[in-house]
């Protein structure tokens, strides 16, 4: 397998086709609005025109991520460490005080740079902010006992609703394994004997041939996604997706 760059095509992505300015994205749509020119950029929806999506190399992307120095993987990005839960999140430039997303403290924004992994790809948001607050509210009306603090989140009209993007890693695998053991087979024998009454009756008795096995199994697995982080509980990153990854 063999590398790619792709930082050039990313970029170009996120320029307005009308005027080259740099876009931004409205979560809910499928387009990228250009607030100087008024272009609407739509956001291919679909897998690249060759329909390939470039996979790395397990070993050599584990290599070339030591130290984070490789720069066709990595980029330098200003990050916000919390020290209350962990979580690494990136903010928006100029932003001086802001609550941990994953945990709601506040974060000391230290301006610290940092090399961070490049993503590949990027799904946009499909729940505009809007709608995003309204099924949350719709939600705590149904839980009993919800903390005050919570519910304050919802009385007071704040920006506490944030969108974040959560990591993901999508592997395939081709996987062979060879097994030697033992397999058995059950067979029955007739056997008799006397029951209550005094009387003789036969019935079955179960006994187990084993003969020793050994094979080879393989296996293709495509696109399993996994998290890539350490700050969502795994039973909710579970239930983002499913993912169209064609
Ligand atoms: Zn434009
Ligand atoms: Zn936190």
């Amino acid at each position: 397998m063999s590398f790619e760059e792709k930082t050039s095509e990313i970029e170009q992505g996120l320029k307005c086709q009308g005027c080259g300015a740099i876009l931004t994205y409205q979560p809910g749509t499928s387009y990228l609005a250009c607030s100087y020119c008024g272009t609407r950029n739509e956001i291919a929806d679909q897998l690249p025109e060759d329909g390939h999506i470039e996979s790395t190399d397990y070993k050599v992307f584990g290599q070339a991520m030591e130290g984070l120095a490789d720069e066709r993987y990595s980029y330098l990005a200003e990050v916000v460490h919390c020290s209350n839960c962990g979580a690494n999140s990136r903010l928006n430039p100029h932003v001086t005080a802001d609550l941990c997303a994953f945990c709601a403290s506040p974060l000391v924004i230290d301006h610290q740079q940092k090399r961070i992994l490049k993503p590949h790809g990027l799904v946009p948001f499909s729940v505009d902010y809007k709608n995003a607050f309204r099924l949350l509210t719709q939600w705590a009306g149904k839980i009993w006992f919800a903390p005050n603090d919570f519910k304050r989140i919802f009385n007071s009209r704040n920006d506490r609703l944030k969108g974040v993007y959560v990591p993901f890693w999508s592997y395939d695998a081709d996987v062979q394994s060879d097994y030697v053991g033992s397999r058995g087979e059950y067979y029955y024998v007739t056997r008799t004997r006397r029951n209550s009454d005094g009387e003789t009756e036969e019935y079955e008795e179960r006994r187990t041939n084993w003969y020793p096995a050994s094979g080879s199994i393989y296996s293709q697995f495509k696109d399993i996604v996994i998290s890539g982080s350490t700050s969502l509980p795994e039973k909710f990153s579970d239930k983002i997706g499913p993912w169209n990854l064609g």
